[in-house]
């Protein structure tokens, strides 16, 4: 669905997006990963036939891009990071306005509205206006409006920041049901256990560079020892225990951070403390943090 080979942008001289290589096969959720500025927007951008790559080649539903980007995008759906909604127009209205950009005749358009408010839980809402809608209505809204088109490929920035739990576990269910009937899913985020739960495969992007690609569990297995213990809060960075043999020490904020293959001992020294801590299987954002590293990304 998606094939990204040698691809390269610069800005001012600095290459964004550097030497990326991927490709993302029809009916999987693919997660592209990565710091803020690691270049992900930027490299849908190019994928979408947005803006022009200085070097690499792409192919989009098999058409070169940016060359017959247009063709392509009649198979695409996009859900853009930020909301852009058109507020004077209800939600129905914004649903059809939106078809419209595809050719597709109203009739049909109306048509599907029931169902694209049913697929987004706004039943019974085509009439309200945008600015009536909470956050996470607008999300689903705006995810409802990139089916319109019936899309093979859906590609999502950030699908559920700013959301509360409950609107993400929606939108996280509506998703599957997008793979589930075969949709081809290509999301950023910045939450781990939403790539962990969504992502069958996925890339993690450091200063335009793709570092890793391999499923969650690939990654993780590969990078990060299975036990994780974490010590937290007042006296976590002074403590020092006798270390089980190829026990990994990192640190973090006011948090200690043990790797290891069997971290037992650990927690029975730390019986005698009152530390605060949680012991815990290895997860994404460990991997993340290890490759990516741990200072701040502003
Ligand atoms: P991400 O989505 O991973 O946070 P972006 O792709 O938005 O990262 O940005 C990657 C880098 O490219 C950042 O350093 C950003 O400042 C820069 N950048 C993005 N768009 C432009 C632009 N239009 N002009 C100049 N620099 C840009």
């Amino acid at each position: 669905m998606l094939k990204i080979t040698g691809l390269l942008k610069r800005y001012n001289g600095r290459a964004v997006v550097n030497d990326v290589s991927f490709h993302v096969r029809p009916g999987e959720c693919f997660g592209l990963l990565g710091p803020n500025g690691a270049g992900k927007t930027t490299t849908m951008k190019l994928a979408l036939g947005l803006i022009e790559p200085d070097a690499g080649a792409i192919r989009l539903c098999g058409e070169p891009i940016p060359k017959r980007a247009r063709e392509a995008r009649v198979r695409v759906g996009v859900v853009p990071q930020f909301d852009n909604l058109d507020p004077d127009f209800t939600v129905a209205e914004n649903l059809v306005v939106w078809g419209r950009y595809f050719g597709l005749p109203d009739a049909r358009l109306y048509a599907q509205v029931p169902y694209l408010l049913e697929f987004a839980g706004l039943a019974g809402r085509a009439d309200a206006k945008v600015g009536e809608l909470s956050g996470g209505m607008k999300r689903r809204l705006t995810l409802a409006r990139a089916l319109v088109n019936d899309p093979d490929i859906i590609f999502l920035d950030e699908p559920t920041t700013g959301l509360d739990p409950q609107a993400r576990h929606l939108i996280w269910e509506r998703l599957r049901r997008l793979t589930q009937q075969g949709k081809t899913l290509v999301l950023t985020t910045h939450f781990m256990d939403e790539a962990e739960r969504l992502a069958g495969r996925l890339a993690i992007i450091d200063n335009g560079r793709l570092i890793v690609e391999g499923s969650p569990r690939e990654l993780i297995d590969q990078h990060i020892e299975p036990d994780v213990l974490e010590v937290y809060g007042d006296g976590a960075l002074g403590w020092m225990p006798l270390l089980p043999p190829g026990t990994r020490r990192e640190e973090s904020g006011e948090t200690v951070f043990f790797y290891g293959a069997a971290l037992d001992p650990l927690v029975a020294q730390l019986a005698e403390t009152g530390l605060r801590y949680v012991r815990r299987p290895a997860n994404l954002e460990d991997v993340f943090l290890k490759l990516t590293g741990r200072e701040l990304r502003d």
